[in-house]
């Protein structure tokens, strides 16, 4: 079973590789289209008759970070390290415990129901299981209608019009319409979900883990197909997944998550080539390629499990796994070090030697 999983990971590794991204982003000349400030987001633990709080779990903690306008932002991380959450808080799915998150400079958390409405139009989210996220009992038709229905008026001949040149730019024939989600593969079905994401003209998309569940040679096909509306319609996506040489094809930038926090974050070319956070260099390493010899000899490989969310270790939140731990890592959290290129890191390994 394991080696049927690395294998998969090396054939899509090489199926990406062979179009590897090599932008390189200057986002110096790019305007935010999101500004994220000391976002925190906690789920209280409630127990007893009366919901007493008990503890909270800390999806995330005090992150603040901007999306520009026309990128393709990677966030990466073990799974439940606050990626989910952190889209989610973005489009309003989740209200935040503080922080704020701007969009085109409107304060999502503080703004008024028809600021809100809109608000809805502009951003969407792609889900990660295209099984679960279509709706069994509606046909596609009414699957992507449903959008517009609820944001627009328009006449019928116009969302007919308007769902006819979404299936021809998602790949779908119009043969889809009178059907219903069962009828369908996954890869299919996460068209239909791309569709009716775009079916409101967005203009920042999350896509939440959007190939996960499919199987790998169709994997590569959505990515093409997400980079290619990208580029047709200048859209701004948040992308996220646990898998690096996806990330790695499809981002202009990538954010590293642990435990609710963004350790890393830097230009795509600039992270893969020269990461500075011990987490990130272990998760680079474990990137499988074709030569056995060499995945054996690269890895680095974490001790001990992810902390419980629910009691962070104090410090650097990395120091429970981390082989550079030194004492000031177990009591104050590092700050973040901005290096050359674009690039940030949060690690004391980065601070500027102690002249004598
Ligand atoms: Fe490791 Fe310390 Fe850097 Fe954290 S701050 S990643 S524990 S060296």
């Amino acid at each position: 079973m394991k080696i049927k999983y690395f294998l998969k990971r090396v054939i899509l590794n090489l199926i990406l590789c062979q179009n590897n991204n090599t932008n390189q982003l200057n986002v110096r000349t790019m305007n935010e289209l999101i500004e994220i400030k000391n976002l925190i987001k906690e789920f209280p633990i409630q127990k007893g008759f009366f919901n007493k709080k008990v503890g909270a779990v800390h999806a995330i903690n005090n992150i603040s970070i901007d999306i520009y306008k026309g990128e393709t932002l990677g966030l990466v991380g073990e799974s439940g390290c606050g990626k989910s959450t952190t889209g989610r808080c973005i489009l309003g799915l989740e209200s935040s415990t503080s922080g704020t998150v701007l969009f085109d400079g409107i304060d999502t958390n503080n703004c008024d129901d028809t600021q809100k409405k809109e608000l809805k139009k502009r951003m969407q989210i792609i889900f990660q299981n295209p099984y679960s996220s279509l709706n069994p009992r509606m046909t596609i038709y009414d699957t992507i209608k449903e959008p517009i229905a609820i944001h627009k008026h328009m006449l019928k001949s116009q969302i007919d019009t308007n769902i006819k040149e979404l299936l021809d730019v998602t790949g779908l024939p119009s043969t889809v319409l009178n059907k219903y989600p069962h009828e369908f593969s996954g890869g299919q079905r996460q068209r239909i979900g791309i569709a009716r994401a775009l079916v409101l003209n967005p203009e920042f998309i999350v896509a939440d883990e959007p190939v996960s569940a499919l199987d790998v040679s169709i994997q590569a096909q959505i990515i093409n197909l997400l980079q290619n509306l990208k580029e047709e319609l200048g859209l701004t996506y948040l992308f996220i997944s646990h898998d690096l040489s996806v990330v790695k094809y499809i981002s202009d930038r990538v954010a590293v998550m642990y435990l609710g926090e963004i350790v890393e974050l830097a230009t795509t070319g600039e992270l893969f080539n020269n990461p500075k956070h011990p987490y990130t260099q272990a998760l680079l390493s474990a990137i499988p390629t074709p030569d056995p010899n060499n995945n054996v000899s690269r890895r680095i490989l974490l001790t001990g499990d992810i902390p419980s969310p629910t009691n962070p270790p104090q410090g650097c939140k990395f120091h429970t796994r981390c082989k550079y731990v030194m004492d000031i890592c177990k009591k104050e959290i590092p700050p973040t070090y901005h290096l050359q290129d674009n690039h940030q890191a949060a690690c004391y390994l980065l601070r500027e030697p102690v002249s004598a």
